[in-house]
């Protein structure tokens, strides 16, 4: 005890990706830590993201593979989602992660605390409940939320945390937002039964994914029935009846729709944390800003994952929480996350990857002096099935040697190519190196080897 509050090594404020990862790896470093977390174990990814995001794509993913049975010879009848079953099964799954995040934490030592924390400088941190925690190190990793724009009627909208409670398709569905979360929530409902249109402010999906390849899923997209609008500016929402109807700036109201979804990015979750009493220093957008190896302006005081608004991904907020407690626990005084690489997913349908540079991040860093190799195709249950679902497979490559800094696909089984691949792009791989490596025939992930 020291001042009254309660001594610790390390104090964790948050329980998601990187908060149960550096409170995990700290314990097994021999620190004693307390960790704060008023929700559910698991944070956004668990609860409200990748995990029942992935378990709905699933099922969504089901639903169009049944669609193509008929045409080998399986002619099953065009399948109803039973939501109620699908949500109990995803929500069952969750349950477990939870359960093993509390056996986990009690086999660890650390001491959990069901409240919100804040800082109170000086190495202490405040609990709702009152409580006084003490620490020379205390981590942030209090995630982010969802934003909404401020126009008129933004509150009779939805946003990816209400998606997650949902038990039935709503039938005509708005989505807001070209981004990742806006692409994977309007796929998955118009699988699952909804009829979606989405609405972007610029003239694309996905910026700062690969233009030709984010065009070939655009194609699919719409091949599957999802109304794409480009450069619309949205000015209000207004009741209609039951409904809701999308009013453009200087233009007219639509049809209504059931739900409208705002998928139009993610806020810091600093509220309330006290970081200007504390010195912690705050960028323009609101996160927390951090230098390579996590430290904030603030002596002691970290912070990892999307708070601090770098890359938003499970992986990267866990990857930074281990090597912070190596280094402050494990002596290990130079580690820290390399943020080059990373490869990410976006679970549309199919599903669309990239590792390294787009075409035009590459060309604008290396000039003339990059090479781009790219083939279309149709895979073959696609071609079985006579479904015109192509996959688009690009490398993108620089130097005489062809090192690959870019690789992106869009297409069946994208999600899961991608994670091998990422290991030789991080490696250094070259097109040779590709060229020497037996293809696996036959399957979509040969075509990359293939590539000419
Ligand atoms: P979080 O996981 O958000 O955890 C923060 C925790 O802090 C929360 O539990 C919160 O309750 C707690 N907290 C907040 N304030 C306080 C406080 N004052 N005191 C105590 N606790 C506090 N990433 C992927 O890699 N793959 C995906 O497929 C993927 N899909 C996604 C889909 C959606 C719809 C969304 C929204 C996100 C998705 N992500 C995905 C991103 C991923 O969920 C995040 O990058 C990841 O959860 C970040 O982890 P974190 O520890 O920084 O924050």
């Amino acid at each position: 005890m020291s001042g009254g509050a309660l001594g610790f090594d390390l104090i964790v404020v948050g329980g998601g990706s990187g908060g149960l990862a550096a409170a995990f790896r700290a314990a097994q470093h021999g620190a004693r830590v307390a960790l704060l977390e008023p929700g559910e174990f698991g944070g956004t990814c668990v609860n409200l993201g990748c995990v029942p995001k992935k378990a709905m794509w699933l099922a969504a993913d089901l639903v169009g593979r049944i669609g193509m049975a008929h045409g080998l010879g399986l002619p099953v009848a065009p399948v109803a989602v039973d939501w109620p079953t699908l949500v109990a099964s995803r929500q069952g799954y969750i349950a477990n992660i939870h359960a093993s995040y509390r056996r986990r934490l009690d086999e660890a030592g650390v001491v959990t605390l069901p409240v919100r924390g804040r800082l109170a400088g000086g190495g202490v941190v405040e609990c709702a409940d009152g409580a006084r925690l003490r620490a020379p190190h205390i981590l942030l990793a209090t995630g982010g939320r969802p934003q909404r724009p401020d126009i008129p009627g933004a509150g009779l909208g939805l946003d990816s945390d209400d998606f997650f409670a949902f038990t039935a398709a709503p039938a005509r569905v708005a989505v807001i937002g070209g981004g990742y979360i806006g692409v994977e929530l309007a796929s998955l409902l118009q699988s699952l039964g909804s009829q979606v249109e989405m609405f972007v402010r610029g003239a694309r999906l996905l910026s700062g994914f690969d233009d030709e390849v984010t065009a070939r899923l655009q194609a699919n997209l719409h091949q599957d029935g999802i109304a794409l609008h480009f450069g619309y500016r949205l000015a209000a929402l207004e009741k209609a009846g039951e409904g809701v109807r999308l009013r453009e700036q200087g233009g007219d109201a639509g049809n209504p729709f059931d739900a409208v979804i705002f998928a139009t990015g993610r806020a810091a979750h600093t509220a309330g944390l006290g970081l200007e009493e504390a010195g912690v220093a705050i960028g323009k957008d609101g996160h927390v800003v951090v230098d390579a190896f996590q430290d904030t302006s603030a002596e002691g005081v970290h912070a990892v994952g999307d708070v601090t608004g770098r890359l938003a991904l499970t992986p990267v907020a866990i990857a930074e929480a281990r090597r912070l407690m190596d280094r402050l626990f494990g002596g290990q005084p130079g580690a820290r996350v390399d943020h080059d690489n990373v490869a990410t997913v976006v679970f549309s349908h199919p599903p669309l990857g990239k590792v390294g540079l787009t075409e035009a991040e590459a060309r604008a860093r290396f000039g003339a002096d990059v090479t781009v190799h790219c083939t279309t195709f149709r895979p073959m249950l696609h071609a079985l099935a006579d479904v015109q679902r192509h996959s688009m497979f690009k490398l993108v490559c620089t130097g005489p040697d062809e090192r690959v800094v870019g690789l992106h696909l869009v297409g069946e089984a994208a999600d899961e190519i991608l994670q091998g691949f990422a290991v030789a792009v991080k490696m250094g791989a070259t097109l040779a190196d590709l060229h020497d490596t037996m293809a696996i025939h036959p399957t979509s992930a040969e075509e990359i080897v293939l590539l000419r």
